[in-house]
Parts: structure tokens; C-alpha cells; sequence
């Protein structure tokens, strides 16, 4: 399905999910790179040591979710656009997630914005609460979106508008 779609199934996502508790108790990076390339952004810029080492360039990335802080640093570096930091811990009804956008014009904070799914159908509603686009990200922004708590594990993109 993935190599057709590139979408992942149920079974590879679980496979890079934290548990429930992992995700309540404060940000944490997702990985959601499948495929055996030989790439290495992820782990040489996480500074934590959170990322497992690769001892195999080819081999996929794994996080120590007990060691990872959710800084956010590997998701400007990923090339494949794969990293997303969930925080279910943001407030009571919603969740915080960080995610890579390279489409112009960015946001701002305080829009509202269609919130999509991996699949890119619109599943709801979301608050731009921050864009980082340092010099040192190379033009890979991230954006910081509040999104209701059930929805923090399917909604991976924004659109612009509501
Ligand atoms: S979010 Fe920060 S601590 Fe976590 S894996 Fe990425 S770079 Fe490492
Ligand atoms: S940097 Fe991104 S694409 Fe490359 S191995 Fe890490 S997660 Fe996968």
C-alpha cells in the first residue's frame, strides 16, 4: 500500500507510535519513515541521542521515546518530510503537533486552517500556534498546530483557509 499510495498502513504506524501514556505526558517525535534508504538527518541532528544509532545507513529510524524532549530539531532535517512531534499534554481538549511545510504562502500565527490526514482529506480544524523558519531549518519550516486531542495521530498536513 505504501509503495502504491504513499500511505502507511494501521500495522506500520503502530510500529512508530508511542504508547498512550509516552504521548500524555509531553512532546515526542514520530517517525514515520518505512522505507530502507540510505539516509541519516534524523540521527546525526538529534542532539539527545534519542534517535538509535544507524548502524546500517539503510537501516530505519528508531526513537527512544524516553529519551526524546520533542525539540523538534530532526523534523527541518528529515528530506523525506517523515518527522512529526505530537504533545497531548498541550491542554485539556487539544493537542500540539509539529509538522514540516514547504508550501508558499506560509501561515501565520492565530490562522485557522483545514487540518488533513495522510491521505490529505480535510478531517478538521487547526490553529496555527507558532511557524519556526529559522536560516539554519534551509527552507523547511515547521508548523506548530493545535488540533482537537482525538485527532492527534491522523492529521499530518494543513491547507490553508477553513
Ligand atoms: S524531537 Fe528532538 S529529541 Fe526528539 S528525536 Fe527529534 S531531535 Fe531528537
Ligand atoms: S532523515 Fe527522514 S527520510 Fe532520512 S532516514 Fe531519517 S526519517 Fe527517514
Amino acid at each position: 500500500m505504501l509503495e502504491k499510495t504513499g500511505i502507511p498502513t494501521e500495522e506500520q504506524l503502530k510500529e512508530v507510535t508511542p504508547s498512550k501514556e509516552r504521548l500524555s505526558r509531553g512532546p515526542v517525535a514520530i517517525i514515520e519513515c518505512f522505507q530502507e534508504i540510505p539516509c541519516n538527518p534524523c540521527y546525526t541532528s538529534c542532539s539527545t541521542g534519542a534517535i538509535k544509532e544507524l548502524v546500517d545507513i539503510n537501516e530505519k529510524p528508531e526513537v527512544d521515546f524516553d529519551k526524546c524532549n520533542g525539540c523538534g530539531i530532526c523534523i527541518s532535517n528529515c528530506p523525506g518530510l517523515a518527522i512529526f512531534v505530537v504533545d497531548e499534554s498541550y491542554s485539556e481538549d487539544k493537542a500540539l503537533i509539529k509538522l514540516p511545510y514547504e508550501f508558499l504562502p506560509l501561515p501565520e500565527k492565530g490562522d485557522m486552517v483545514k487540518a488533513l490526514d495522510r491521505s490529505g482529506q480535510v478531517v478538521g480544524q487547526a490553529e496555527v500556534v507558532k511557524v519556526v523558519n529559522s536560516k539554519a531549518q534551509d527552507r523547511t519550516p515547521v508548523i506548530w498546530i493545535a488540533v482537537d486531542k482525538e485527532l492527534s495521530m491522523r492529521v499530518r498536513n494543513i491547507e490553508m483557509g477553513v
